[in-house]
């Protein structure tokens, strides 16, 4: 028998290094009319880096320290910050405390018990410790200077490229990390076929502050950036394209509902988490981007063929 088309387009999908699940899938992922994208791990190579440990002047802690404090709380996750912040910490040959009482939220970041003390790493907009007392969601800054987050040099710190993540102690902000990732050398094609393709520029959909989204979209010629997500609000960004059949690419455990919700769904496969991996219709083996509008275009030929 021949090989139907949408078969024989998995097929050649496959040679083209993606993995796509089902006739169906296959089918999904020529129908959509614009892309979403997540910035970490799917723009970026997902491989940062810390560029920079400030502890907070009251806390009592050096440089060292605090990035002890917050590799051994981090050590559990998989989370590419996690391991950014654990390279680092090994880096500097600094010795890691065990950590009890292990949990991650995704979107948000981790908490462990170090040493007897509960240690939280993660957003600095959105910690458990101003939800826990109430106080909703402070704005980063102010919150950051309020609790007397060092900010020696308020230069350097605009400059940053990259993410902040805030360590607290005990409820307690004790210092920030900075960590920087590359942006993946094909991002700015692939966005551009992605343009091409649909007629429409995709969207940034990203858990990290704005500033950092915005240098990745403009490096990229994106212009519709959604910063700051959580989890759901990247579904709710998803669903808001009603009119749109939306293509939503991402990596993480944080991008598994989006993956979900999308017209069809891709993750990249080599960082990529085992929830994103299971949730999307097509999976990026070997991590070229530039194979997300080959896809389409397959998907689109050969749906021509079926119909
Ligand atoms: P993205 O949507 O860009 O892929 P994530 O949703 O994974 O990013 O993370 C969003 C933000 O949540 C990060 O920028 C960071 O502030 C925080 N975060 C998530 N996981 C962790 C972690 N393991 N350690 C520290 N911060 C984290
Ligand atoms: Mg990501």
């Amino acid at each position: 028998a021949t090989m139907p088309p949408l078969l024989s387009a998995i097929a050649t999908a496959g040679r083209h290094g993606v993995l796509v699940k089902s006739a169906l899938a296959m089918e999904r992922l020529g129908e959509t009319d614009m892309a979403a994208l997540d910035k970490t791990g799917t723009l970026t190579e997902g491989a940062p880096e810390v560029t920079a440990v400030r502890p907070s002047p009251g806390s009592g802690l050096d440089e060292d320290a605090l990035l002890a404090l917050a590799a051994a709380a981090e050590h559990p996750s998989e989370h590419p910050l996690a391991r950014a912040i654990v390279a680092a910490a090994r880096a500097r040959g600094l010795r890691l405390a065990p950590a009890a009482d292990f949990t991650a939220k995704p979107g948000h970041g981790v908490t462990a018990t170090v040493d007897g003390q509960v240690i939280t790493v993660g957003r600095p907009d959105a910690h458990t410790y101003a939800e826990d007392a109430g106080v909703g969601r402070p704005d980063a800054h102010t919150y950051a200077e309020d609790a007397g987050v060092g900010r020696p040099d308020a230069h350097a710190d605009a400059e940053d490229a990259g993410t902040v993540v805030l360590v607290e102690r005990v409820g307690t902000p004790v210092g920030t990390l900075t960590l920087a990732d590359r942006l993946r050398a094909d991002a700015p094609e692939t966005v551009a076929a992605l343009t091409a393709l649909t007629g429409t520029a995709p969207a940034l959909l990203t858990g990290d502050n704005p500033r950092a989204a915005a240098q990745v979209a403009a490096a990229t010629g994106i212009t519709d950036v959604r910063a700051g997500l959580l989890p759901q609000d990247k579904v709710e960004a998803v669903l808001q394209l009603a009119d749109r059949k939306v293509l939503f690419v991402g990596d993480g455990v944080n991008d598994a509902p989006a993956l979900a919700a999308a017209h069809a769904g891709i993750a990249m496969g080599r960082a990529g988490s085992d929830l994103a991996l299971e949730t999307a219709d097509a999976v990026v083996v070997r991590d070229e981007l530039a194979a997300i509008p080959a896809v389409v275009r397959l998907s689109r030929a050969a749906r021509r063929l079926v119909i």
